[in-house]
């Protein structure tokens, strides 16, 4: 008689369980995921080492952004290609066993498309603003047209030993084209990423000619197509192997130093 009871509460926690996993993934957000590797406040801490190869990050996305190893400039994914624009300001195609310290990806499929005419940045981040109005999930954003000014940065593959970032950035290579062809691909996170990516806009551009881009300061768009999508999940992989990464000073708020990093045009 025990025993069967014992057997009927079994069965009962066994339906018990089915249910709640079953709304549990009832109530889960579908769609990509934005993977992203380490976290930006580590490469700020000069943990420049590449620790995952491109064809593993190509695993998690075809669309994103980020550097390279030893930060030898700056990345753009889009439609499965990867593009490396050197401190020489010109796009090169990395090998696949290149590694990437710091990137994000995503699986991009877009919900909002639209033919936009002259904007400026500012322009066209209220108008993606407009378009994803919930500032407290992740937004991926690309741009496909033709640009009357680009200005961008890249930056220089680092020696140990590393400086931080905020002091690479001072001297960085910047590069301006008028009347460019190309195609614009980043994120806009929301504030609360602080420490772990970047909050709000993160852009980087290349030309159609592979001749000219980097990491976006400014821009000035004639016209062009503007894709988005909104992703409601978060995917995280850490350096396992990292003796820089174990070491890094992550507690401290490095909201200043990104800030002076990300952000500020040309000094010169
Ligand atoms: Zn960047």
């Amino acid at each position: 008689m025990r025993n069967m009871r014992l057997k009927q509460m079994g069965q009962w926690l066994f339906a018990a369980l089915g249910f709640a996993l079953f709304a549990g993934c009832a109530s889960a957000p579908k769609g990509a995921a934005l993977t992203q590797i380490n976290t930006i406040d580590s490469l700020l801490a000069g943990v420049y080492d590449g620790q995952f190869a491109l064809r593993d990050l190509q695993r998690h996305g075809d669309f994103g952004i980020g550097t390279f190893d030893r930060l030898d400039g700056e990345m753009l994914m889009f439609d499965g290609r990867i593009y490396q624009i050197k401190a020489d300001g010109k796009a090169y195609t990395p090998a696949l066993g290149t590694t990437t310290p710091f990137a994000s990806v995503v699986r991009f499929t877009p919900s909002r498309t639209i033919e936009m005419g002259k904007s400026s940045l500012e322009e066209l981040c209220a108008t993606v603003d407009t378009l994803a109005p919930n500032r407290n999930v992740f937004a991926a954003v690309m741009v496909r047209g033709e640009f009357a000014r680009v200005h961008t940065r890249s930056v220089p593959a680092q020696q140990k030993p590393y400086r931080p970032l905020a002091e690479v950035t001072k001297n960085q290579p910047e590069f301006k084209r008028e009347n460019v062809k190309g195609t614009l691909v980043g994120f806009r996170l929301p504030a609360y990423v602080k420490g772990i990516n970047v909050p709000g806009y993160h852009l980087h551009f290349v030309s159609d000619d592979l001749k000219f881009g980097g990491h976006l300061l400014d821009l000035e768009l004639a016209r062009g197509t503007l894709s988005l999508a909104q992703i409601h999940r978060l995917y995280m992989i850490l350096p396992g192997n990292s003796g820089a990464f174990a070491q890094a000073d992550l507690a401290k708020d490095r909201a200043a130093e990104l800030n002076e990093t990300e952000s500020a045009k040309s000094r010169r």
